[in-house]
């Protein structure tokens, strides 16, 4: 019934509907028991794609108490000061000269050590804690930004960005005064956005992306190949890379599919005048075939982990005179 289309005002309306079901007596007698184990099921549909229906079960009543855990001790998280922002080397592949860092969060759990992203970051979207979280995220990039260039090297700087900030209607001022309160030069920070982001709403993210634009800062769209991108829209964004998603670096030179597609998103990034990175670059030969490519940018353990800014430093001091390659 609910797939049935609605005809409003000449236009043929699609409504999607996720269930999530709980049976009386069985997963509860008592009405809240009932209809919270209910919601455990329908964000489990929610999960599966949506527009499905689940039955409730022991492990979702498990799973729902933990990510209810991690909620509550991530609201305390960031005045608690339990976060920390990693960053991991992004290098020319021409040359191996280094070019700047990808910020990627960590949370120090004082009980669970070191939490990774994608544990808590669907937690924080689900939340809207990610607003606050991503706000500190790009703070900390700028402040690094500055602390880097005052020693001399000024390295670009790019922040994940989700969802929900994407969303956020104060986005552009927490951009401008993360910017302004660090006197950071915005050309030298990135945002970071998916494809499946990008392509939720084009006419709303053309606009919102323009105006970050405008304000000097560049954009990517991470895991790219991942999604569904409608080619037609890409070259309508303002975007000024590809990062190829590592599960195409990661298969490439097992798989002849996967470095045809790796080739050909090298080929239509130039194509559209955009530079394309690869991510995921764990082997010398990964990237000598990239850079026979003509990828722009390498990123991966070949070069750097993400790392806590002081061993960043300490990591470039290896090198010596900053070349990764
Ligand atoms: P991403 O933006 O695509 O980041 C790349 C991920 O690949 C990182 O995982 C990085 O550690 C990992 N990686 C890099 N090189 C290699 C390699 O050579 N081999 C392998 N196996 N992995 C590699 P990480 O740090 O766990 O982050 C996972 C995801 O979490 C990120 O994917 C990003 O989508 C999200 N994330 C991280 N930090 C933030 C943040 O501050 N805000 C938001 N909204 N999302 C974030
Ligand atoms: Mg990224
Ligand atoms: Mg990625």
């Amino acid at each position: 019934l609910i797939r049935q289309p609605h005809n409003v005002g000449g236009a043929e309306l699609h409504v999607s509907c996720s269930i999530g079901i709980a049976v009386y007596p069985e997963d509860g007698v008592e009405i809240e028991t009932l209809m919270r184990n209910a919601d455990a099921a329908m964000y489990q549909a929610k999960q599966q794609g949506r527009n499905n229906a689940q039955f409730f079960t022991l492990e979702m009543d498990r799973r729902a108490r933990e990510r209810m855990q991690i909620e509550n001790d991530l609201r305390v998280a960031i005045e608690r000061q339990q976060l920390r922002v990693y960053y991991q080397p992004r290098v020319e592949c021409r040359s191996g000269r280094l070019l700047g860092a990808e910020a990627l969060v960590r949370w120090r759990h004082p009980e669970h050590g070191l939490i990774t992203p994608a544990r808590f970051i669907p937690v924080a979207e689900d939340s809207g804690l990610i607003i606050p979280i991503g706000a500190w995220v790009l703070a900390e990039a700028c402040r690094q930004q500055a602390l880097w260039r005052a020693t001399g090297e000024d390295l670009a700087i790019s922040v994940n960005l989700s969802a929900a900030q994407l969303h956020d209607p104060d986005l552009l001022a927490t951009l401008q005064r993360a910017i302004a309160e660090h006197g950071v030069n915005p050309a030298m920070i990135e945002l970071e956005l998916t494809e499946s982001l990008l392509m939720e709403d084009v006419t709303l993210t053309i606009d919102l992306l323009q105006a970050i634009k405008a304000l000097g800062i560049s954009l990517s769209v991470d895991d790219f190949g991942t999604g569904y991108s409608s080619l037609n829209y890409l070259h309508r964004f303002p975007i000024d890379k590809l990062k190829i998603d590592q599960s195409f670096v990661r298969n490439m030179l097992d798989d002849p599919n996967d470095l045809a597609i790796t080739k050909a998103v090298i080929g239509l990034g130039h194509t559209l005048g955009l530079s394309v990175v690869a991510e995921g670059v764990e082997q010398s030969e990964e990237m000598q075939v990239l850079a026979a490519a003509g990828c722009d940018e390498l990123q991966g353990y070949l070069f750097g982990k993400p790392m806590p800014a002081d061993d960043f430093a300490l990591w470039r001091q290896s090198l010596g005179g900053g070349n990764a390659g």
